[in-house]
């Protein structure tokens, strides 16, 4: 090692030379005040042995780069963020937002204890199942329910559950329906994890009945699964049976049909405007013996799985090992017990429930409320910023064909590029997540609350012509 490199080591301040700056003893001494300090040594050390740094930086530069480590180390990971991206159930922003009565019940089942597993009026031990099943099979007419963890693992116990024995473990699917979901949850990969064997039948764009019946073994199928191939459209020459169609075929050889429906209607939307998405209790009705779908689409619930269908299959899931490994914690069964008893109320369900708002919002109303984000940004600094029309996705899997209409503001500011715009209102304390398109940065409205629109122009206010030079924060960012 070279006599200057030795020289520097020897030169980096003490610890508490570093910690006794006026700018660390302005704050009380704690551990992660500490940490932060030994943080930007120990860069430093490795900077000078890699010959990155030549020179030691001043004390106070050090100490104010450690109080900004210890300061950004305070403030929670994972944090809220504006969805200016305009699409509903953006899986990497947490999907959907909670309507406000999931919110208290949250926040009452957290605070304390709770009859989670308790039946009050015996006095004895019950199940965390009870508090949502009525709900679910008064919604969906099924006969019985049970909730898990997600619909992936929903997927996977039934499966497991309903169809493997021993002898029957063969599931029968279409070609066109052995789909990868995003997330790396692929239908193939699932089927194999629960031990079933697969019997793929059809083609990718045309499967029918017959091609069921050829492979139906009574010796050896144990049940037929129907994917809802939520993020693709075939268009054109393609077919498939019906719920119906399929489920009377399954009735006569005695199997039960299984349907993933991922981003199933509680509701029927399309009285909104919203058409061909796939309505749980119609499937019921149509005589699917099990349906599962998600809490957290177009339900606009908490993460959940729901399994709807046949008591005697849904009490095989109960009792099946795998749920215990399933299970649903407690914040979020209480948040679909409150998700789901919106819906009890039809009228009412839609303008309660922020998923549902959001889809259902009009084009009119949606470039109203753009028309009064861009007047609040072009009063401040020197932006300027318009209403443009844009389209919007229900994200999640749902309606991936379908474009909703929709408008975006689009902001520019002399001499900042859109992309150092992107930059700025995506990083920061309140991250703001828009996207750059012709040459312009916009905020998608439909996935906006008023209550958003002071944080953006506040973000805009933080702006100085001089942003390039800036520094940047330069945060992790998960997008
Ligand atoms: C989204 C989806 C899943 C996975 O659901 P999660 O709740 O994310 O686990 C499974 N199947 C289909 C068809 C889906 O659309």
């Amino acid at each position: 090692m070279s006599l200057l490199i030795n020289g520097l080591l020897r030169k980096i301040p003490k610890m508490d030379e570093l910690l006794s700056h006026p700018v660390f003893a302005a704050h009380e001494p704690s551990p992660a005040l500490t940490l932060a300090a030994r943080r930007v040594l120990d860069k430093l050390r490795r900077e000078i042995q890699s010959g990155a740094a030549g020179e030691i930086p001043a004390l106070e530069d050090l100490a104010r780069e450690g109080l900004r480590q210890f300061e950004a180390g305070q403030e929670p990971c994972l944090k809220r963020v504006i969805n200016g991206t305009g699409i509903i159930l953006h899986t990497n922003l947490g999907r959907a937002p909670l309507a406000a009565e999931a919110l208290s019940a949250i926040e009452e089942a957290a605070r304390g204890y709770s009859n989670l597993e308790y039946d009050i009026s015996a006095g004895k031990r019950s199940s965390r199942y009870v508090h949502v099943e009525a709900l679910l099979t008064q919604l969906t007419g099924a006969e019985a329910a049970i909730v898990v963890n997600n619909n992936a693992a929903a997927v996977l116990l039934a499966l497991s559950a309903v169809a493997r024995s021993p002898h029957l473990d063969e599931v029968i699917i279409s070609r066109g329906e052995l789909v990868e979901v995003g997330g790396s949850f692929r239908i193939p990969d699932v089927m194999e994890q629960s031990g079933c064997r697969l019997v793929e039948v059809g083609t990718t764009n045309k499967t029918h009945i017959p091609d069921y019946v050829k492979a139906i073994d009574p010796a050896k199928t144990g049940a037929i699964l129907r994917v809802h191939t939520s993020n693709f459209a075939i268009i054109g020459f393609a077919s498939k049976p019906s719920v119906e169609e399929l489920a009377e075929t399954a009735r006569a050889h005695g199997i039960p049909l299984i349907e993933d429906l991922g981003s199933g209607c509680v509701l029927n939307l399309a009285p909104y405007g919203i058409h061909g998405q796939p309505v749980v209790a119609s499937s019921i009705k149509a005589g699917a013996d099990i349906v599962t779908f998600s809490g957290d689409k177009l339900l606009g619930g908490p993460q959940a799985g729901i399994i709807v269908g046949k008591a005697d299959l849904v009490a095989k899931m109960k009792s099946h090992p795998l749920t215990r490994a399933f299970r649903i914690d407690k914040l979020c069964l209480a948040a679909l017990e409150a998700t789901l008893k919106l819906y009890l109320n039809p009228k009412a369900v839609v303008q309660r429930i922020p998923t549902l708002q959001m889809l259902c919002a009009t084009a009119d109303e949606i470039l109203e409320k753009a028309g009064g984000l861009a007047a609040l940004c072009n009063a401040t600094v020197a932006s300027s910023a318009s209403v443009i029309k844009s389209q919007s996705q229900a994200g999640g899997g749902a309606m991936p064909e379908e474009n909703l209409i929709s408008y975006a503001v689009a902001i520019t500011l002399p001499g900042v590029p859109p992309d150092a715009l992107e930059r700025h209102f995506r990083t920061g304390k309140s991250p703001i997540i828009g996207r750059v398109a012709d040459d312009k940065f916009l905020l998608d409205i439909r996935t906006m609350n008023k209550e958003d629109f002071p944080i953006i122009v506040n973000r805009l206010n933080q702006l100085n012509p001089s942003i390039e030079q800036s520094t940047m924060p330069r945060e992790r960012v998960g997008i």
